[in-house]
């Protein structure tokens, strides 16, 4: 099974935008009721019961069941007789609502953490149609129950053999867009680890380095459009709360906010598709960026996006059948690639210079060409690689004219090895 998800702009004309919005509004007030429920119901069991109850009442008898799943949506029905307005909302969108939070209750009951929010008025942003008889998409419309058609963008037709089976719609700053999910009943072979290998060293001073030694500098944009933000900000501070003017600037921050994500994503998936250009296997860190966020250059980290890059990449590979695969990110900066001595350096020297073997390189590229060694090693030592490889040809479903000439030169080493 082949899930994609494809976004495209709509444009809902004054009135469907109220109703959006509206429904939205439901939706948030049907979320927090379902979670005051099982907050109560949580509150209820909090302490001991020959304890005065100065901090959590009993609200609920201790015989009361959990406000489960299943519980609260056959609730919606009563609710509806008592609420009318709850109606006016397609039911199964409604019901969404509830299944999202308690998404997000076993979540955190997985995790131990995260108990879930209340929404407040704006937070709840989107919603869910989770099932089409027909297929809502045309070339020029989007159809909604309930709404009727909406213009819709369709920047790129929708593949053949796929179906729609879920529509998002998505308010960014003061834009719509219908998030598509698509299904087409094929199996995708996962890609086997053969052909040229690159290392990715993602960092500040350059945007990323290659084991093959191409550098990428940090684009402008992350500077000029923060510049611009902060002005924005500035000017928002200065209205009055709440006032008209207040909205009006608030909607403009939200659209650079908007502005730099766009552009980022845009940048990013440039990137990553520069790589699968260059090479069959990709390897990155397996860092956890927001822990480097934390730290003195935290908003510069953050700006640059770089688990979100990570992320693209690993589609992006996963889209046009190259193999990803994330290394141990230990010391990557400290390692030379060509003898695999340590050699100390902090962050102020920008060239990697061994005192050992006298290999002498930029700092960013040596940790690609460590990256790019460590991730040979990782899937070498699976053991499969060669015979895999060695079997490729033969399979049904591959096709043999996508992969590089270097992937067949190492594919008939393997065989000639093994044989
Ligand atoms: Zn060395």
């Amino acid at each position: 099974m082949l899930t994609l998800n494809y976004r495209y702009r709509i444009y809902p004309d004054a009135t469907q935008e109220q109703v959006l919005i509206e429904w939205m509004e439901i939706c948030r007030g049907a979320y927090n009721y379902a979670l005051r429920e099982i907050k109560d119901w949580c509150d209820s069991r909090k302490c001991s019961i020959d304890r005065c109850s100065l901090e959590k009442e009993y609200i609920l008898p201790t015989s009361s069941p959990f406000p489960t799943e299943v519980n609260q949506l056959n609730n919606l029905p009563k609710a509806k007789k008592e609420f009318p307005k709850l109606s006016e909302v397609p039911s199964q969108v409604l019901q969404q609502a509830i299944k999202q939070l308690h998404t997000a209750w076993e979540y955190f009951q997985v995790r131990g953490f995260g108990f879930p929010r209340f929404k407040k008025y704006g937070q709840f942003k989107s919603l869910l149609f989770p099932q089409f008889k027909e297929n809502p998409v045309t070339n020029l419309h989007i159809k909604l129950p309930k709404l009727g058609a909406v213009p819709i963008n369709l920047h790129r037709p929708i593949p053949d053999g796929f179906v729609v089976k879920q529509v998002r719609i998505l308010r960014k700053a003061d834009r719509w867009y219908a998030l598509v999910n698509i299904q087409c009943d094929v199996n995708v072979p996962n890609p086997i680890p053969c052909g040229h290998p690159i290392g990715v060293d993602v960092g500040l001073s350059n945007f990323s380095a290659t084991s093959d030694g191409v550098i990428v500098k940090p684009p402008k944009f992350f500077k000029s459009l923060q510049g611009k933000l902060k002005l924005l900000q500035r000017r928002l501070s200065r209205k009055l709360d709440r006032s008209k003017n207040y909205e009006k600037q608030r909607i403009k921050v939200a659209r650079c906010h908007h502005q730099i994500d766009n552009t980022r994503k845009n940048f990013h998936f440039k990137q990553a598709h520069a790589l699968c250009d260059a090479g069959d296997l990709i390897f990155m860190e397996d860092l956890d960026y927001r822990i480097m966020a934390k730290g003195m250059l935290g908003k510069s980290m953050l700006d640059g996006g770089f688990g979100q890059f990570r992320t693209i990449v690993k589609h992006v590979c996963w889209k046009r059948g190259k193999f990803f695969g994330e290394v141990d990110a230990r010391g990557t900066s400290q390692e030379c690639p060509n003898c695999g001595g340590e050699v100390k350096k902090d962050l102020s020297i920008r060239i990697h210079d061994c005192p050992h073997c006298f290999y002498q390189t930029d700092r960013d590229i040596a940790s690609g060409e460590v990256i790019r060694n460590r991730g040979l090693a990782l899937i070498s030592t699976a053991g499969l690689a060669g015979k895999e490889t060695a079997y490729a040809d033969k399979l049904p479903g591959i096709d043999v004219k996508n992969q590089s000439r270097q992937g067949s030169k190492s594919r008939k080493r393997t065989t000639r090895k093994a044989s």
